[in-house]
């Protein structure tokens, strides 16, 4: 497989479901959505059944932007009993309108509809196959793929419809599917991105993250296993598995690191506490002889709070959000990113001037952000910066469903750590090692692709 032809398809998204939880279906869709926004601020779409009908509105734009009172009460119209959503993210190659998740597809017999997280390996060839025997694609999105692949088979009941299909389908995904009366959710066979169940009331409710719960006012059940096929319908909940022989597990360490959000519990461990305990053995490896500790907010937090606990030193809040700035890596040109980055991060001079200052990030990827941020903690008064990274350096890119950049960009692919602090100004620089990393992260079965370049084989 060609990691070329996959990174042109990198997407990365949060998925939510709903089945029975009572009569505004929609509103608690658009509730878990809210929730996950951090997983994709590019678009957003649900789409509901009651059995007969499927409604759906998706379309650009933030959860907020998207639906109005006015488009949720006309999804309720048609009185749900199931239904599902999707946020996504922005990517350099389809962030219009036809890549909006969910895609529904109505056929002799019924409706369907699916949206996924993830990132699949070999679409282009099962494309090809099915235009071949005669199948209209209306747009070159995998979702369509894998949803048209399904609806092929369903004359042989949705479960085995699913299996089937997802036989086929190589990748990293985690995925949520609605069938006239069935809701179906799926996480891939090495269990790359996360998916969770929860209980609402007589209902269920599926999501990405566990945050999606607490908003939803649901109570987490389990994180789906690698390979499971939870099916739910009017006879309650049961459990499938994918077809096959099930390889090793592959969690994304990288959700931990940064990109889920602090309150979710993604396969039983708490981010924060995991990042926390990074921020601690950061603090173990790369003592610093400073007066002060800060993060990058939000994510690099708590490991800051983490390395102040286990150093003895004072943590401060020494940037402050403005939380109204979407993340900076979604910009799509450089120079608006490096304007972004001023425009999100305040350094506050009042904690800053005269201090020798530890800064806690959790992450370098393109090196942009460091090397701003440095910057403007030195205008503020800082008189030395030393920077410390919770996670080992990024060094290859992520073919499982994150979005990254291709290897030239990465700075670390191709700059030593002492490279680096010259280029980004910093008066230190170090990385959390991987042996920490995975003594802050227990248990095993992580993909560590990204900083290793062992990527497993799908
Ligand atoms: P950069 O400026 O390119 O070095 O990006 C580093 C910043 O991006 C850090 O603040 C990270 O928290 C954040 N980050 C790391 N990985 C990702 C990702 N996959 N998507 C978006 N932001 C990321
Ligand atoms: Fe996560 Fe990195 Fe693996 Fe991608 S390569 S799934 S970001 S750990």
């Amino acid at each position: 497989m060609s990691y070329g032809e996959l990174a042109a398809l990198k997407e990365e998204c949060g998925v939510v479901a709903a089945y029975g939880t009572g009569a505004d279906l929609p509103g608690l869709l658009y509730v878990g959505l809210f929730a996950l926004q951090h997983r994709g601020e590019e678009s957003a779409g649900i789409a509901v059944s009651n059995g007969q009908q499927i409604a759906l509105d998706k379309g650009l734009g933030l959860v907020s932007e998207v639906f109005s009172m006015r488009s949720l009460e006309e999804l309720s119209s048609i009185r749900p009993t199931l239904g599902i959503g999707h946020v996504r993210y922005s990517t350099c190659d389809g962030d219009d309108l036809a890549h909006a998740q969910p895609f529904i597809v109505r056929y002799l017999r019924g409706n369907m509809a699916l949206a996924h997280n993830g990132n699949l390996a070999n679409t282009d060839e099962l494309r090809r196959e099915m235009e071949q025997n005669g199948q209209i694609f209306q747009t070159n999105s995998d979702t369509e793929i894998i949803l048209n692949l399904i609806a092929r088979y369903r004359r042989e009941g949705i479960v085995p419809a699913v299996q089937k299909a997802l036989g086929r389908v190589r990748g990293a995904y985690s995925l949520v599917l609605q069938s006239d009366n069935t809701l179906i959710a799926v996480r891939d066979a090495h269990g790359f991105r996360p998916l969770a169940l929860g209980r609402l009331g007589d209902g269920y409710v599926v999501a990405s993250e566990s945050c999606a719960f607490d908003a939803m006012g649901a109570e987490l059940i389990r994180d789906l296993e690698p390979g499971e096929i939870v099916v739910i319908d009017e006879n309650g909940l049961r459990s499938e598995r994918l077809l096959g022989e099930l390889p090793p597990r592959h969690s994304c360490i990288f959700e931990y690191i940064y990109f889920a959000r602090v309150d979710s519990v993604i396969d039983g461990l708490n981010v924060h506490e995991i990042r926390r305990d990074l921020g601690r053995i950061l603090a173990q490896e790369h003592p610093a002889e400073a007066d002060i500790v800060i993060g990058v907010p939000d994510s690099a937090i708590p490991a800051a709070v983490g390395y102040a606990l286990e150093s003895g030193l004072p943590y401060e809040e020494g940037l402050v959000k403005n939380r109204y700035v979407g993340r900076t890596f979604i910009s799509p040109g450089q120079s608006l990113r490096n304007l972004k980055v001023r425009l999100k991060l305040n350094p506050n001079r009042h904690v800053l001037a005269g201090k020798r200052v530890v800064v806690v990030e959790d992450s370098i990827v393109r090196g942009t952000t460091s090397r701003n941020l440095i910057r403007l903690l030195k205008e503020a008064g800082a008189t030395e910066v030393h920077m410390r990274i919770s996670s080992p350096p990024y060094i290859s890119p992520c073919y499982y469903g994150i979005d990254t950049p291709y290897e030239e960009e990465l700075v670390a692919a191709r700059h030593s750590t002492e490279s680096i602090r010259q280029m980004i100004g910093a008066d230190s620089l170090a990385y959390l090692s991987i042996e920490g990393l995975l003594r802050a992260v227990p248990g095993g079965g992580n993909c560590l692709a990204c900083l290793t370049g062992n990527y497993p084989v799908l």
